[in-house]
């Protein structure tokens, strides 16, 4: 089998423990994974502080810093099939996505590339004559960045591209399920030419992620996962006083209001829900339909839903490939029974099918007569679509509002003031309108409530790897008045 390893100092590390990685298609190991001990995090800290207070490091010029990120997105950009290769196969993700969402991670780095020289500080209108004040942007320190198995590639650039922008150093624990992009990534990010410790990838589960998050060391934790571990990570977080960004699930709402294009409403909603077989953190996994609309739209997803391909994840022609674990189908299935038995009626989809691989099929679940139904209210993480109906536009608001994520949401109407009125409305940290599923390094990403807080993507994303350092200098030859008077 092939062996992963730890990229700790610069130094690539087979690690003190090793586990197998299951390949989502088949449920078999495919490969030895490093697995973090609580020594192996703290070496990984270690590191990261050294670099951060090293010369070659901390003395570089941010225009330089810029050039190793800009080689850095031009080496992804070279790599990318072979990381898609290997995400596919790791987390059962379909290449069909995988080459697409790689490729494109590349345009994150050189973002965040050329905000490297342009993180500036500001000098101060002081009230006082005989001073000079302005601030400083400095790097915060060691970053302890934690990213889940789901577009890992994607995630840790929204982390690794502004931290490093700003100077600051990083951990990154790549999730256990399905590590092996992360660590590869490492072998990539090795060849850019930044000084040794800058960037440290390890492994490992909950204890792995403790020891990292409360390290007296790290000075901030950059978290995507779920808000149970999202908790501890907080908790953790008592101990270092770090600060957090915390990206979570999400229960976003897709409203269609009846007089949407009703096939372009129809794929997005595809894709909302069963691209990346539902394992997308703004899913959208409740449908909000217009009560007039309602059968028809119904009618067309479920036909769609039931024609998608379902195959080898490696298969350029899959359309939904397996779930990564078996702890998530497991989930599912018991959802969608709590869901049934609470009344909501099973469209399509539903169960597993025999078989080798933890596959799950297109699953819609309407719940217009099943308000209390767990399914509304509980993130699925997969291909499982649950539908209510609507009379009037305050009432679509309200029910989308039902929620406490606050993640993404999308709005079909051809009314631009209707538009308006629920883009005002919705509380949620995206709204897409007319549109699904689109993201940019332009744009800033992120959600509120049980979503987390922060934002990643976007210019104030570097600069939240920075803290501010006011400088007072006075420019008066004259001796310091009064010492007993504040000045
Ligand atoms: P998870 O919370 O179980 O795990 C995420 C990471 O946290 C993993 O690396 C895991 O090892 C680590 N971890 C576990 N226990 C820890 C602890 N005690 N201390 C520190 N780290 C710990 O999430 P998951 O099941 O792997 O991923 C799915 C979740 O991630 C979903 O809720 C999904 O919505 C969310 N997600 C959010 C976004 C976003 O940008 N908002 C993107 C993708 C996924």
């Amino acid at each position: 089998m092939q062996q992963f390893h730890h990229y700790i100092g610069g130094q690539f590390e087979a690690g003190s423990a090793q586990f197998d990685s299951l390949a989502p298609a088949t449920g078999r190991p495919w490969a030895k994974m490093p697995e973090a001990s609580s020594a192996d995090v703290d070496r990984a800290v270690q590191a990261a502080e050294d670099a951060f207070f090293a010369p070659d490091w901390a003395d570089m010029t941010a225009s330089q810093r810029g050039k190793l990120l800009l080689r850095l997105a031009d080496l992804v950009t070279e790599n990318a099939q072979h990381l898609a290769e290997l995400e596919t196969r790791d987390t059962g993700k379909i290449i069909r996505e995988t080459s697409a969402q790689i490729a494109y991670v590349a345009e994150y780095y050189r973002y965040y590339a050329g905000l490297a020289d342009k993180i500036e500080g500001a000098h101060l209108p002081i009230d006082k004559p005989d001073m000079e004040v302005w601030l400083r942007r400095e790097p915060l320190g060691v970053v302890a960045a934690i990213v889940p198995w789901n577009s890992q590639l994607f995630l840790s650039a929204v982390k690794i591209g502004p931290a490093l922008a700003a100077g600051c150093t990083v951990v990154l624990k790549a999730s256990e399920e399905a590590p092996a992009p992360m660590l590869e990534f490492a072998r990539i990010f090795d060849q850019a030419g930044f000084p040794t410790g800058v960037l440290n990838v390890i492994t490992g589960g909950p204890e792995a992620g403790a020891t990292l998050t409360s390290h007296p060391s790290v000075a901030h934790v950059a978290f995507t996962g779920g808000p149970d571990t999202a908790r501890h990570i907080v908790r953790n977080s008592a101990e270092n006083l770090a600060s957090t960004s915390l990206e979570l699930g999400g229960k976003s709402p897709f409203i269609v209001f009846e007089d949407a294009d009703i096939e372009s409403a129809v794929n997005a909603q595809i894709s909302g829900i069963f691209a990346a077989t539902g394992q997308s953190c703004v899913a959208g996994s409740r449908l909000v339909i217009a009560s007039t609309i309602k059968d028809e739209f119904l009618a067309r997803l479920k036909e769609k839903a039931e024609a998608v391909v379902i195959g080898a994840p490696d298969d350029m022609a899959t359309e939904i490939g397996p779930l990564c674990t078996k702890a998530q189908r497991d989930h599912a299935l018991a959802l969608i029974a709590a869901s049934t038995e609470a009344g909501a009626k099973l469209v399509t989809g539903g169960s597993a099918p025999d078989g080798p691989g933890y596959y799950f099929p297109p699953t819609i679940l309407d719940c217009s007569e099943a308000p209390d139904a767990p399914c509304l209210n509980t993130e699925f993480f997969g291909p499982v679509l649950s539908v209510v109906s609507f009379d009037t536009e305050a009432e679509a608001l309200r029910i989308a509002n039902d929620t406490k994520f606050g993640l993404a949401s999308g709005v079909f109407t051809q009314s631009l003031t209707r538009a308006h009125r629920m883009i005002r409305g919705i509380r949620a940290g995206i709204v897409w309108v007319n549109t699904y599923r689109a993201v940019s390094p332009i744009a800033p990403f992120g959600g509120h409530g049980l979503s987390g807080h922060g934002r990643e993507g976007g210019l104030q994303a570097a600069l939240d790897y920075t803290k501010v350092k006011a400088v007072w200098l006075r420019t008066s030859d004259e001796p310091i008045p009064d010492p007993f008077v504040m000045r």
